[in-house]
């Protein structure tokens, strides 16, 4: 396939990499990003766009997704696809695929869970939004760059998984991580908090699969200095993006607000910024009460 690859940062790169890896002819733009190894450059997003059979962007956010889309989709091949990995808004997902259908384009939304190393190791799973013709389309190419795709329904399906699988996530890790600190000051060894509630009701994928405890359970970010992983800051987004979409949306969720409000204060208040969202245990153990 002719692919136009828009946003060549952190995750864009090593999927545009892998996508000329497996012979597809990739074409790539990014405002200020170095083009991989096997991507040719345009000059412009428009000219990465025009001619090819399918476009993914890759950007940050849910404005620059529309900025972008308003220039490329005038000039792509009625036909083609645009599929967005990004994660963003559900509002810009729908309002992208509707401007590209009266294109007569087809439209994917599939943000991605896995972050940079799955990116990397093409083993990303795709939650994806848009027709079956879109999704079909575009199925070969999930396939390289991941190891899973979920057709989860129309447009914008695919950002409402991921928005409410890392509002779960968020949820999750602030529990646990309160929990491991109270049993600190209980007196209780970590490693048994571990071997209990891995085993009995209170288990999750935050506990059994990622501890936010060093040296306890499997190697997670915590062995690792709290090195991302998952960075706080990535995790303050997805719960914005959450809590945006309840409020369009008329949903009651306190414990999404409360998250979001926890992690905005860690980010942009206590340094928590560049750590990974595990690091709410350290922030944790040197709290009281007050
Ligand atoms: P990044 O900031 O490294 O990359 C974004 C790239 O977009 C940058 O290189 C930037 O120069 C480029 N860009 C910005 N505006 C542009 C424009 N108008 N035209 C062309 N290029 C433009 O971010 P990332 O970590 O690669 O994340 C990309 C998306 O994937 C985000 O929506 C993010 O939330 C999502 N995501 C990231 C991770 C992760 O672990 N990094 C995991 C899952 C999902």
């Amino acid at each position: 396939m002719k692919i136009g690859f828009i946003g060549l940062g952190n995750m864009g790169a090593p999927m545009a990499a892998n996508l000329a890896a497996a012979g597809h002819e990739v074409t790539g733009f990014d405002l200020a990003a170095p083009c991989p190894e096997g991507v040719a450059r345009a000059d412009s997003a428009a000219d990465a766009a025009k001619d090819a059979d399918v476009v993914l962007t890759m950007l940050p956010n849910g404005d620059i997704l529309r900025a972008v889309a308003a220039d490329i989709i005038p000039v792509m091949s009625k036909g083609a696809v645009f599929l967005d990995c990004s994660t963003v808004d559900v509002e810009s997902a729908r309002a992208v695929a509707e401007d590209a259908a009266s294109a007569d384009l087809l439209a994917v939304d599939a943000p991605v869970s896995g972050g940079i190393g799955g990116a990397s190791a093409g083993t990303l799973t795709f939650m994806a939004g848009g027709t079956e013709d879109g999704f079909a389309k575009v199925a070969p190419l999930f396939d390289i760059m991941g190891q899973k795709a979920v057709h989860c329904g129309a447009s914008g399906a695919g950002q409402a998984a991921k928005i409410c699988n890392n509002m779960i996530l968020g949820i999750t890790m602030i529990g646990t991580c309160e929990a491991f600190a109270l049993a600190d000051k209980l007196g209780l060894d970590r490693q048994k908090m571990f071997d209990v509630v891995s085993t009995s009701s209170g288990y999750s994928w935050v506990m059994n699969a990622y501890c936010p405890a060093p040296g306890v359970g499997p190697q997670s970010p915590a062995d690792n200095g709290y090195k991302p992983g998952f960075a706080s800051e990535l995790m303050l987004k997805d719960l914005r993006l959450s809590q945006q979409a309840a409020e369009t949306a008329d949903a009651d969720t306190p414990l999404g607000q409360h998250a979001a409000d926890l992690y905005a204060q860690f980010v942009e208040d206590e340094g928590g910024e560049g750590t990974d969202f595990s690091a709410m245990l350290p922030r944790f153990e040197k709290r009281g009460r007050d």
